[in-house]
């Protein structure tokens, strides 16, 4: 069974700068593409999951979103195997507008995730810049890192900490990141049950 590492998209992969709307606006990170190549070839399967409310908002479309997606693949040299993302927002109005399951800090995505792919929490980590990337993880058995390279880091540790949530690792970045993960010994997962979600 192939491992998994979920990653959120901005702060990670490529420098945080608000709303990214259109595919000339991302910056990705130097040493991205080589962090996820080595993830690749030590046996983990790459997963982005990502907030989009720019959509729900009016900023973008799924079209323009799709763009960025495109190019995103490209400079990553076609590593990830997927990208979700959310486009809703609860305050926004229109088709988008509502308070939906996926968006993080709720597990929707990575519900997703495991449906569409083949994949097992116990032996997955998550990547994040933001405490609602880590907190959507919270009721799973998912091992998550924090890193500091994207929102500023003081207000989103806090915020974890006031939901009184310790991740499993901090990280300078994404590399920092990647570093920690292929040092940890592979859980053995227990036998697949069909659990409801
Ligand atoms: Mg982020
Ligand atoms: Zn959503």
């Amino acid at each position: 069974m192939t491992r998994t590492v979920f990653l959120d998209r901005d702060g990670v992969l490529n420098r945080e700068v608000g709303f990214v709307s259109r595919p000339e606006m991302l910056a990705v990170f130097p040493g991205a593409a080589a962090a996820l190549r080595r993830l690749v070839e030590a046996g983990f399967q790459v997963i982005i999951i990502t907030n989009q409310s720019g959509i729900a908002r009016g900023l973008y479309s799924e079209q323009d979103l799709a763009a960025i997606h495109a190019r995103l693949h490209r400079e990553l040299f076609g590593l990830p195997r997927a990208y979700l993302h959310c486009p809703h927002h609860p305050d926004e109005r229109g088709v988008y507008g509502f308070a939906c399951e996926c968006r993080k800090p709720l597990a929707g995505l990575l519900h997703q995730a495991r449906e569409l792919f083949s994949l097992r929490f116990e032996t997955a980590f998550m990547v994040g810049d933001s405490a609602r990337d880590l907190l959507a993880a919270r009721s799973l058995p998912i091992r998550t890192i924090y890193v500091r390279s994207g929102k500023p880091p003081a207000a989103e540790l806090q915020s974890l900490a006031a939901a009184n949530f310790t991740p499993h690792h901090v990280a300078e970045d994404l590399v920092a990141a990647v570093d920690w993960i292929l040092l940890q010994p592979a859980i053995q997962a227990p036998p697949s049950t069909k659990s409801p979600r």
